[in-house]
């Protein structure tokens, strides 16, 4: 037995291949359980109208509370979770406690934004989709116009041509859609011009070195004419200084998010900031 597996009849696998299968078998096993066991969370961050200080928005963004892990970054899980298909009941729950929340807010009268949730490209590939928020969001009784779908740029625009239809069904219920990560994928204009887009969240990695970075201020530049030729609300990602801001205002990229103004945090705590704010 020893020495058939010391002869090692599956060349094709390699040690490092065997961990990652074995890695992500086990990553499977216990996510199913943490979604059993209700541990994942939903963070909140506030976005920014820049001119008036305002929270306009409050993107959701999911996290795995693990008892003894603790908090687990969607970085560590969401690719898996989109490989293994678990991203299925994990956005749909994403979505429910959003939108829950999202209705406890407007209730209260603290906030009258939009709640904007991140769409993974596997989600949209159900055939049910529309169908599946529309019901969640009834339920709920929160309205489509409080709602915003992110969905990343490298998705929207590898699969353009077979979503627009799904796309403009969302629009035409009311949802808005916004292009995550703008500015790293590959953006078709013709598609940026058929598309029924409502915002540019452009990605963070431009924004980091502003206002030193010249190539950067020349395509921040850029992105905010082509967002407002083509009427386009546009929104920067992760802003974290005071310069930046400034720079964002005089050049007419208006909304924002970032650890400058509020980081990712609990429900509760995102309530105390909307009482404060
Ligand atoms: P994203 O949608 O682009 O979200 C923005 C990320 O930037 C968040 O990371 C946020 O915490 C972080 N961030 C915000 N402001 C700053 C800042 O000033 N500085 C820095 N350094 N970072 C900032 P997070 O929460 O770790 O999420 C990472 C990514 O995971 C998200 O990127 C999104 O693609 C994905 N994700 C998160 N929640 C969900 C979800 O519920 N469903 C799906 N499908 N994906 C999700
Ligand atoms: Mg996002
Ligand atoms: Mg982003
Ligand atoms: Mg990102």
């Amino acid at each position: 037995e020893a020495k058939s597996r010391g002869k090692n009849r599956y060349v094709f696998y390699t040690q490092d291949m065997t961990d990652t299968i074995f890695r992500a078998s086990k990553l499977d096993t216990e996510m199913k359980r943490a979604i059993e066991r209700d541990e994942f969370i939903v963070y909140y961050q506030p976005q920014i109208d820049l001119q008036t200080g305002g929270v306009v928005g409050i993107e959701a963004l999911v996290r795995w509370n693990d008892p003894i892990k603790g908090m687990i970054p969607p970085n560590a899980f969401i690719p898996r979770a989109e490989e293994n298909r678990m991203i299925i009941p994990l956005g749909e729950m994403v979505m429910k406690k959003a939108l829950s929340q999202l209705k406890v807010w407007q209730d209260e009268k603290l906030f009258k934004g939009r709640m904007a949730i991140n769409i993974s490209g596997i989600q949209m590939e159900e055939e049910n989709f529309v169908e599946k928020i529309e019901t969640l969001r009834q339920g709920i009784g929160v309205d489509a116009s409080s709602i915003e779908l992110e969905m990343t740029e490298s998705y929207i625009m590898t699969k353009a041509a077979s979503s627009i239809a799904m796309l403009q069904e969302l629009k035409q219920l009311g949802f808005s859609i916004s292009v995550d990560d703008f500015g790293t994928g590959y953006s078709s204009l013709s598609y940026l011009k058929q598309l029924p887009l409502d915002k540019l969240k452009i990605d963070r990695s431009f924004i980091k070195d502003l206002p030193d970075d010249m190539e950067d201020r020349a395509i921040l530049r850029a992105i905010v004419s082509l967002a407002q030729g083509l009427g386009l609300d546009v929104l920067a990602e992760g802003v974290e200084e005071e310069e930046q801001k400034l720079f964002l205002l005089e050049n007419g990229c208006l909304m924002a998010q970032g650890f400058l103004f509020a980081k990712p945090m609990s429900a509760q705590a995102c309530e105390e900031y909307l009482r404060q704010n």
